[in-house]
């Protein structure tokens, strides 16, 4: 496995995403935030589900679907009950997207809308369903992706954790191949590159190391006000 991330704060003044990968003698996990919330509130909602996901599964042995259940409650219990705590990060909270990757299956969950994709010979294929606003209104044909990626209410989430005392992911099991890179992404990159774009750079460059760079740049060429965060995963076999 070969892995790359990458995370900008871009034109904001702060970064307030937050993302892992994996040290060579560490579980095989990925992990991307998106925290929300006022002055530091944010980066601090996503470091801590970063953080609390981390720790669950650095026993390799916990990587399974009632681990993820689990683990994503307690880091929804962490940042609630900070938020609870600290006055100045009081309604705090982050989107969290992760993978435990076991070729040939990865175990993937997420709560909001950062999200997973399989690029798998040439075609890039979303496997995460974003928890927003303009992803209900596509699922009922209100509106189309195209629409949803410069409607006014686009930065809505229908879920996030640390904004209240329970919630709960969504987990997708799905196989992967020799050669398959995996994207995980904060809407810093998918609310501004499409899913055609960011297929043409993943196709255009091999090496994850440059075509997580050239993710982040083109998000940020194309105009992207927000924080970037990309990382990559390919399985070498
Ligand atoms: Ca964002």
């Amino acid at each position: 496995m070969k892995y790359a991330s990458i995370s900008e704060k871009g034109v904001r003044p702060r970064n307030e995403d937050s993302c892992y990968i994996p040290a060579a003698d560490e579980t095989p996990l990925v992990i991307v935030a998106d925290g929300m919330g006022g002055h530091a509130a944010g980066d601090t909602a996503s470091a801590m589900a970063v953080a609390v996901i981390r720790d669950a599964f650095a026993d390799a042995g916990n990587c399974c679907r009632d681990g993820i259940a689990g683990a994503v409650e307690e880091a929804n219990t962490a940042i609630f009950l900070r938020s609870r705590r600290e006055p100045a990060l009081a309604g705090m909270g982050t989107t969290l997207v992760f993978a435990l990757l076991s070729p040939p299956g990865v175990l993937a969950a997420n709560v909001g809308d950062s999200r997973i994709y399989l690029f798998s010979r040439g075609t890039l294929r979303q496997i995460s369903e974003d928890h927003s606003l303009v992803a209900a209104l596509v699922a009922m044909g209100e509106i189309t992706r195209e629409e949803a990626m410069v409607h006014p209410r686009r930065n809505i989430i229908t879920r996030a954790l640390g904004t209240k005392d329970e919630e709960r992911a969504d987990v997708f099991d799905f196989p992967w191949n020799k050669g398959d890179t995996l994207l995980l992404c904060t809407d810093g990159l998918h609310g501004t590159l499409s899913d055609g774009e960011i297929a043409a750079v993943l196709s255009g460059e091999n090496d994850i190391e440059r075509a997580a760079r050239k993710l982040v740049s083109a998000a940020l060429d194309a105009g992207s006000a927000d924080n970037v965060t990309v990382v990559l995963v390919r399985n070498e076999g």
